[in-house]
């Protein structure tokens, strides 16, 4: 079984992959040593009084990767799981994502030990406030950037936007982004990442010869990334969803899943499963459908060594972070599965924090016509690149993908007089 001697801390697996990706185009090896780690590392501790009035410690991180091409830019999680080597791969991943899409910025995360779900409205507001309290001199718009990521909210993003303006004593929507539209968020940043990965998946079934409008479609995870997966995969190609899933389970049906009737029912119940009409599988099952495109949008380490030879999708869209272990890599690139790498394929969300931030600073707001206009055009162009390249040197899209931002990271790092 490979899974029980298969390494999924996921530091270690950005560290391989960009091992891997060096060799390919034999990159400097004191470039390599600098890009295998991250800048800075921040690590808070913050008291916070619950609403039972006792104080609980909660731990929270920031990662500054790289900063070479830019400001260091990336979400904040909060996640009961949350730990430091995820923070620093998710840092990696967004310094490779910002290169990819070339955009004049660095990689940066964070993310605080917590249970969201088990806390009230009042505490996460004050544990969002005391986090950029902890980290206010870590970040800045000239600095560090975050935005939302798995449970964070916009609404978070406005509270801790409010405690920065105070630490500064000046207004400053540039030091976060994914914040309400009332407070200076970007037309089209809640379905960007789903949004975008749907351009590069269409660049992918062009070179396959897949007709979007006939293919069938699974999405792991029901949340921002992948809701807007499986409206915007019918809107936009119409092709069928046939399965989704979140947390406790998932539901299939042949005949397709209803996207607003969907949405209704996990507002009621909380879950996708028991949807009138489709029958509740497994989240392993949902991996392993025979459908012509999988959508991974939950969380890491979902294909492994140990259930890469069962895929039978055609196309793996990562729109989650981490999703695929290297192992479960080489497996789907000898199966021939086209996998269209995470840091490709929900770059969308930051290229439109990147459009939120160019409006914040500038003051100048855009249409939403023109936010699609120019996320369409980078991501269809940046999956042009990664696919060209993987079909030309004969290697998977992810490393591909990798030769092409780590070139451009280093670069910038060359003309710096770091190396
Ligand atoms: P979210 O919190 O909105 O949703 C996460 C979803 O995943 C929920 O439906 C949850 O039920 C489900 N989930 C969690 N654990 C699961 C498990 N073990 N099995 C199945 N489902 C599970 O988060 P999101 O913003 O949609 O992020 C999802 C992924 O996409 C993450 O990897 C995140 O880093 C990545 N991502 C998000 C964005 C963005 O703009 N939101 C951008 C880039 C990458």
């Amino acid at each position: 079984m490979l899974s029980q001697v298969e390494d999924l801390d996921p530091f270690d697996i950005a560290q391989r992959q960009l091992d891997k990706a060096a060799k390919v185009i034999n990159l400097d090896k004191q470039a390599l040593a600098i890009l295998r780690e991250p800048m800075k590392i921040l690590q808070v501790s913050i008291p916070l009084k619950m609403d039972n009035g006792e104080t609980e410690v909660f731990t929270g991180f920031r990662v500054h990767y790289n900063n070479a091409r830019g400001p260091t830019k990336g979400g904040i999680r909060f996640h009961p799981e949350e730990k430091l080597s995820t923070v620093k791969a998710l840092a990696a991943w967004m310094t490779w994502k910002t290169a990819i899409v070339g955009i004049p910025l660095g990689g940066g995360k964070g993310g605080v030990i917590c249970d969201p779900k088990k806390m009230s409205q009042g505490e996460l507001e004050r544990l969002s406030r005391a986090y950029v309290r902890a980290i206010g001199e870590f970040i800045g718009p000239e600095v560090d950037i975050p935005a939302p990521d798995v449970y964070t909210t916009p609404q978070i993003m406005a509270w801790m936007m409010d405690e920065y303006e105070t630490l500064v004593g000046k207004s400053s929507p540039g030091v976060i982004t994914g914040k309400p539209l009332e407070l200076g968020g970007s037309l089209g940043r809640g379905d960007a990442t789903a949004r975008g990965g749907l351009y590069v998946l269409r660049e992918g079934a062009k070179r396959l010869g897949l007709d979007l409008s006939k293919a069938t479609v699974a999405v792991q995870g029901f949340g921002n990334a992948g809701q807007f997966a499986v409206k915007l995969v019918r809107e936009m190609f119409g092709s069928k969803v046939v399965a989704v899933s979140d947390t406790k389970g998932g539901i299939y049906s042949k005949d397709g899943i209803d996207y607003d009737k969907l949405v209704q029912h996990k507002k009621k119940t909380g879950t996708v499963e028991n949807f009138p009409g489709t029958k509740n599988i497994t989240n392993e099952e949902l991996l392993e459908l025979p459908v012509d495109i999988l959508i991974p949008a939950a969380i890491e380490n979902q294909l492994t060594g140990s259930n890469a030879n069962n895929i039978k999708a055609k196309v793996v869209l990562e729109l989650a972070n981490g999703p695929t272990t290297p192992e479960a890599d080489d497996i789907l690139f000898k199966k021939k599965v086209l996998l269209l790498p995470d840091f490709l394929s929900n770059s969308g969300g930051v290229t439109v924090s990147y459009f939120e931030w160019a409006q914040n600073v500038s003051g100048y707001y855009w249409t939403e016509e023109e936010v699609y206009a120019r996320l369409d055009q980078r991501l269809t162009e940046s999956a042009k690149a990664v696919l060209d390249a993987s079909q030309k040197l004969k290697i998977d899209p992810r490393t591909a993908a990798y030769t092409i931002s780590i070139k451009r990271v280093a670069d910038a790092m060359k003309l710096r007089g770091w190396y």
